[in-house]
């Protein structure tokens, strides 16, 4: 005998895009072999909760015949790589699409021991061992992220990446990308030696060049991330040690070409547009609101056989979001009403009567299955959500797009630190609260209250979104406000988020 010993798993999925056939290749699984539910990532991916230890390699394998793969979902390698959410709206957001699943390929491991280990692949006759070229014996320090955003929407976060490309179009031609560096979201509460940092442009490159780029990157951290210390193995930490100007330069030496000047770009928000919208080709898209990501059925919304239904005759195909929403992208004109009617009779409401806040709340998994987890976060955000929803209703401010994240622990998964309300759990039933990031995604917020008891949370705001109902400029959004009222201070760069 054994524990029941319990497993996430992680596909990867470069621009969260899988086909009708794989969404009803990984629905299946989720009910064969995990707890029943798929969940949609912030990285633009599935995770299967709930998998028992006799379940792993089935499930491994039958993502690999869905042609779909674990490989590089997880570890000290470049994970899951994040884009804009739909490629059919411009040729530009196609061609950034394209660069994605490039670059993802390009930074695969080359190792064979997932095929042996997982897919019972023979160990190769020839007696070489395993060569990896970019990772070398040792991979990475640390994980590594990489986002594509097309301005002027910021969905990917650009700035919580690694790596982040930000698409320069002339009309309908990618030109380049501003190249930023250093992003990334973990911290550890009480260690003010780490904290969330913004990435910053330190220049541009062409579009032929990206995956050079992307390589070079990668490489630099690989040879000059902190090895000794976990905590501060990312690359915002090698940069902020070593120098941006440093980084620049010992980029430029193994590129042998340097980086262009940045061009001027512009955000507007982050976060997902929902409903209908039509791509230049006639086809339609719909993005769905998925509350923290979570495919399931319950008696009220059934979710998961809804899509599952839609998958069966759907001949486009599905884009999971970076905010943890699902696309139903592609779709032919003929096939329109029938998904709405299909959504409908299993009781999944479009956004219409939703609050802008839920639609701009996202949340990571936490307890009971995450390991790492201090404090509820998926599980509490319902009851969060409608409870400032009363409160927002009775000040008038429905409508009002406010970023809400919640996460378990302060390693940020739900990107908390990009929040205009950010939530991150300290211990069971206590959370620190955070206000004041912008609604592009380009400044940090702060620590405004430390070890918020779960129920006083909403208390805690209350006052706050009252003086906001009072007093907020015309378009004036709830993080803006928070720092013109002098609540909060503005977070200059990552070093001084702890600068209360
Ligand atoms: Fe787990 Fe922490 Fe990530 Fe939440 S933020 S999923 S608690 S590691």
């Amino acid at each position: 005998l054994e524990p029941a010993y319990l497993f996430m798993v992680r596909v990867r999925m470069p621009g969260g895009v899988c086909t009708p056939a794989q969404w009803l290749a990984m629905d299946a699984l989720a009910r064969s072999h995990a707890n029943g539910t798929l969940r949609i990532t912030t990285r633009q991916t599935f995770q299967f909760h709930g998998v028992l230890k006799r379940h792993l390699k089935p499930l491994i394998a039958g993502i690999n015949q869905a042609l779909l793969n674990t490989l590089a979902a997880c570890g000290d390698v470049n994970r899951n790589v994040i884009c804009h959410n739909n490629p059919y709206l411009t040729p530009v957001h196609g061609e950034v699409y394209r660069l994605a699943r490039a670059i993802s390929d390009h930074l695969l491991p080359r190792t064979r021991a997932y095929r042996e280990l997982w897919l019972d692949e023979k160990p190769s006759a020839d007696t070489v061992p395993d060569e990896e070229p970019l990772y070398g014996p040792t991979y990475l320090p640390r994980k590594f992220k990489i986002g594509l955003a097309v301005p002027p929407v910021n969905d990917v976060d650009v700035f919580a990446q690694d790596l982040g490309f930000i698409a320069v179009a002339e009309g309908a031609r990618l030109v380049g990308f501003n190249v930023a560096v250093g992003g990334g979201m973990g911290m550890s509460h009480g260690d003010p030696a780490t904290y969330p940092r913004l990435a910053e442009v330190i220049g541009f490159c062409p579009p032929e060049k990206a995956v050079q780029v992307a390589e070079e990157v990668v490489k630099v951290q690989r040879d000059y991330g902190d090895r000794t210390n976990r905590k501060h193995a990312r690359l915002k930490y090698t940069i902020d040690d070593r120098g941006v100007a440093w980084f620049r330069h010992t980029l430029e030496q193994r590129l042998g070409w340097r980086l262009g000047e940045p061009r001027p770009f512009r955000f507007e928000r982050t976060g997902d547009g929902y409903g209908w919208v039509q791509g230049r080709d006639g086809r339609w898209h719909l993005t769905l609101f998925i509350m923290s990501g979570r495919v399931k059925d319950t008696q009220e919304v059934r979710l998961m056989t809804a899509l599952r239904e839609v998958a069966k005759f759907h001949d486009g195909d599905f884009r999971l979001t970076a905010n943890q929403n699902v696309i139903i992208a592609n779709v032919k004109p003929a096939n329109k009403a029938r998904i709405d009617e299909l959504l409908q009779a299993h009781g999944v409401s479009l956004q219409e009567d939703m609050s802008a806040l839920r639609l701009n709340a996202l949340s990571c998994v936490a307890l009971p299955t995450c390991g790492l987890a201090m404090a509820e976060s998926e599980r509490w955000l319902p009851d969060l959500v409608e409870r400032l929803e009363r409160l927002l209703e009775r000040l008038g401010l429905k409508e009002e797009p406010i970023l809400l994240r919640v996460t378990g622990c302060p390693n940020g998964c739900a990107r908390p630190y990009l929040a205009e309300i950010g939530l991150v759990g300290k211990s069971l039933g206590r959370y620190n609260l955070y206000l004041g990031a912008d609604f592009a995604g380009e400044r940090l917020n702060q620590l405004y209250r430390e070890n918020v008891a779960q129920e006083e949370v909403v208390d805690v705001l209350a006052p706050l979104l009252e003086h906001y109902a009072r007093e907020r400029r015309k378009a004036e959004h709830f993080g803006d406000f928070v720092i013109r009222a002098g609540y909060v201070k503005p977070v200059r760069n990552g070093k001084a988020f702890h600068d209360a």
